[in-house]
């Protein structure tokens, strides 16, 4: 059959089996390569300069394999994977593969037999993936917002969680159960999804951190629902913020029939028991990386082809690898926060 035969006996398919045909494609088609894609997107100067975000720049050679272009602007020359978490990574052949074994959550061992790279060029890539995914879909936060931090222990390599905060049975009491070796996670949402998890602090939150986490992200008119925690009073004081508190020692659950922090508090233990039955923990080093997966992974649930938008957006972000390489840096400053 040649391509208008073909054509033609589509069209006489059922609209369903139509669009399972054209699913059944799309699939095909970006399973081929999800990464050229920032390539095509150069080439048709939808994305600028990664240096100065100038459109003025044009086609200027290959550099091992990829595409160079030069900067009319400022005069700089960048390929396709400047700045972004493919630049200087060995075995790109394996990238698509890679993507794909890593969108279905497979063990790093599975992805090291299957792909036949070490563990730690795959350990390597996951957070050199996952640092390209923190500023992804951090739109502003309106309407009806929940926010309430939670808490994972400390870890250097496995990570037990804490089902509640505040809630520890027997043993000495420490300040509500909150001590500094325990990383605070501030989690924020609001009606349409919109969603942040920013590893805070180690122990108790303070305004700065909320203000750090979600400060400039709040749209104004906001309706901002917390537990009876002190910071989330002030920030929401310094911010002209109305605020609905609700307290869980008096069992308040919800007021006003809208008024409540339970999305918030679901996305809590859809964390935890991810991190726990996915990863068997993971280390606090890492622990914003598994945090921006968890929270890209429910903002493109919905979408049609949500790995290739995972992909799209990853490999557009130009300072993920200078993001990877403050890893480091970043956990020194939070272990810095303990007491
Ligand atoms: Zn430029």
């Amino acid at each position: 059959m040649d391509y208008h035969q073909i054509l033609s006996a589509i069209q006489k398919l059922p609209a369903v089996e139509q669009n399972l045909l054209i699913k059944e494609l799309t699939e095909q088609t970006v399973k081929q390569d999800y990464i050229s894609v920032r390539r095509e997107k150069l080439i048709n100067k939808q994305v600028g300069c990664p240096h100065c975000s100038s459109f003025k720049y044009y086609r200027y050679g290959k550099d091992k394999g990829s595409i160079r272009f030069k900067c009319k602007e400022c005069k700089r020359t960048f390929t396709e994977y400047s700045g972004t978490w493919l630049s200087g990574l060995h075995k790109k052949e394996l990238v698509n593969d890679y993507l794909d074994l890593m969108h279905q959550q497979k063990s790093l061992d599975k992805i090291t037999a299957t792909l036949q790279i070490n563990k730690k060029t795959a350990f390597d890539w996951r957070h050199k993936i996952l640092s390209s995914f923190q500023e992804v879909e951090k739109q502003e936060f309106n309407g009806i917002i929940e926010s309430d931090e939670t808490f994972f222990l400390q870890s250097d390599k496995g990570n037990i969680n804490l089902k509640h905060k505040g809630r520890k049975r027997g043993g000495k009491s420490s300040k509500r159960g909150i001590s500094d070796d325990q990383v605070a996670v501030i989690v924020t949402t609001d009606r349409k999804g919109t969603m942040d998890m920013t590893v805070a602090t180690m122990g108790r939150i303070e305004k700065k951190d909320i203000d750090n986490a979600i400060g400039d992200r709040i749209s104004k008119g906001s309706i901002l629902c917390t537990d009876g925690h002190v910071s989330y009073k002030g920030f929401a004081k310094d911010n002209n913020l109305n605020q609905v508190v609700l307290q869980a020692n008096l069992k308040q659950r919800v007021k006003q029939g809208v008024y409540h922090i339970q999305n918030v508090n679901s996305l809590h233990n859809r964390v935890k028991k991810w991190i726990d039955s996915t990863f068997w923990g993971v280390s606090t080093k890492y622990l914003q990386n598994y945090m921006n997966w968890f929270r890209v992974e429910q903002a493109f649930r919905k979408s049609i082809c949500p790995q290739q938008d995972m992909v799209d957006c990853s490999t557009d972000d130009i300072l993920a690898l200078a993001r990877y390489r403050q890893i480091n840096n970043r956990y020194q400053m939070l272990i810095a926060t303990q007491t």
